[in-house]
């Protein structure tokens, strides 16, 4: 049968975003922060790596955020509540380390990385340590689980690169005021690629401000999760190599070769483009179809 989608909801106005909740009681009974899940939705599908953005263990619920962004990401979307997906293997990759710090922990979601942002503050948060969540997005409609993240963390600053909400800034912007307000113990970033080398970037001893350790996620291309492709290897700036879903995927963001990394996630763009301009026109022909026309 699978896994029961139980329940399904639009984040923001973009119409790109969306929160499931699936039944996976074994899941998530042993769901931690920074613990990922790879799906499959149907037998033909491929399978995709999304983080554990919550959990309900006496539910037996995890719940999961997407953005709409290829021929998976879309076929996700269209599934409703009551749907099942095929396959959930789980949970995947590191657990965050949970403990004490002297300082407070900034965390940093930008766009859908906010999600995964909420576990890791919500269980640093429990533990006793101030958090400060700084959370932005190109724009308001993008913007998702402002009063979720709020709950969790003692200072939330939410920024927009248009201006539509909160500061008008990208998030290294607050970064380096708070970098320059108090001392801190610990960085997250969780985001696009290029948002978190300029965040590892800015607390890295940037002009002058201190330096301090930062974490990022590392969302690169994963085909089974488990160290045996290869297709998530990242390499560091001494040129050592690692893959992100056993050894991360939270890594050490002052180490990452971050260029190697972007250019590395670019390599499958054109069958991506393929694979979701097929997949439209089978749509598009499916449609015709049930309005009574012929391929
Ligand atoms: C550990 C981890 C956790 C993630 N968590 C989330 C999350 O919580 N929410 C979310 O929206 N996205 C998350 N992602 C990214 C997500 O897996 C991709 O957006 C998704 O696989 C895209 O598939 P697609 O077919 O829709 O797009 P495609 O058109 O196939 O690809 C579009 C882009 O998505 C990325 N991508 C494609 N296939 C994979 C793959 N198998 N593994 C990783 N990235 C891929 C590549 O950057 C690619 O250029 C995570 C990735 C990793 C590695």
């Amino acid at each position: 049968m699978g896994y029961k989608i139980l329940m399904k909801k639009e984040l923001g106005s973009s119409g790109t975003l969306f929160e499931i909740e699936l039944a996976t009681p074994l899941i998530a009974k042993k769901a931690r922060a920074g613990n990922f899940i790879l799906i499959r939705i149907n037998e033909k599908g491929e399978r995709i790596p999304l983080t554990i953005a919550d959990y309900n263990r006496k539910k037996g619920t995890l719940t999961i955020v997407f953005q709409v962004i290829g021929k998976t990401t879309k076929l996700l979307s269209k599934l409703e509540e009551g749907n099942f997906l095929l396959d959930v293997v789980g949970p995947l990759g590191n657990e965050i380390h949970i403990k004490k710090f002297d300082y407070p922990v900034v965390i940093i979601g930008g766009g859908v990385g906010i999600a995964p942002c909420y576990p890791q503050a919500k269980e640093l948060k429990k533990v006793g340590n101030k958090i400060i969540a700084i959370i932005g997005a190109r724009s308001s409609n993008l913007l998702f689980w402002r009063e979720k993240m709020d709950k969790v963390s003692d200072e939330l600053i939410i920024c927009t690169d248009d201006g539509t909400e909160g500061k008008k800034s990208v998030v290294t912007e607050p970064l380096k005021e708070l970098l320059k307000r108090e001392p801190l113990s610990l960085v997250i970033s969780i985001g696009p690629l290029i948002m978190m080398k300029f965040v590892a970037l800015t607390t890295n001893g940037y002009e002058g401000l201190p330096k301090v350790k930062t974490m990022v996620s590392l969302n690169t291309i994963m085909i089974d999760g488990t160290g045996m492709c290869g297709g998530c290897r990242f390499s560091t700036i001494d040129g050592k190599i690692y893959f992100a879903c056993v050894d991360g995927p939270d890594v050490d963001g002052h180490m990452v070769d971050f260029d190697n990394l972007i250019k590395r996630a670019k390599r499958f763009t054109a069958q991506e483009k393929e694979s979701i301009e097929l997949y439209e026109h089978e749509c598009g022909a499916v449609e015709k179809l049930k309005m009574g026309g012929s391929f």
